[in-house]
């Protein structure tokens, strides 16, 4: 799809966009959510949000890397996103469609990359 067709599309009020990163057709209906803004397979965004979830208010429009996940008191999965562009950071409710693969890599990366040894931990 071209630059130009994706304006159009927007403007009439997408009922779904293309991952930036992937390159997947993602529909913006997602279950769990009322805004998708992140690629259930990859989970990558795009920096459109600018204070509120859905207003769209953000002029940046770059790619916003998964970094991290964080887990609500009721349990509930957020990714935490940054913008590649600018270096925002922001939250999204992970979907019930999220690559369930992708979300555990995520949550597992600290552990799997320990800045010190975790034998060390036997020892505490
Ligand atoms: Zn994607
Ligand atoms: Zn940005």
């Amino acid at each position: 799809m071209s630059r130009d067709q994706s304006h159009r599309a927007r403007r009439h009020g997408p009922s779904s966009f293309r991952c930036g990163h992937c390159g997947l057709d993602v529909s913006m209906h997602a279950p769990g959510t009322a805004h998708r803004n992140h690629c259930p397979s990859c989970l990558w965004s795009r920096h459109l949000d600018d204070d509120v979830a859905g207003d769209r208010d953000a002029d940046c429009g770059s790619l916003m890397e998964p970094i991290a996940i964080h887990v609500r008191g009721n349990g509930e999965w957020v990714i935490v996103h940054r913008c590649s562009g600018c270096g925002a950071l922001s939250l999204n409710r992970a979907a019930a469609d999220d690559n369930a693969l992708v979300l555990l890599r995520l949550a597992v990366k600290p552990l799997a990359q320990p800045p010190f040894p975790l034998e060390r931990i036997a020892r505490l």
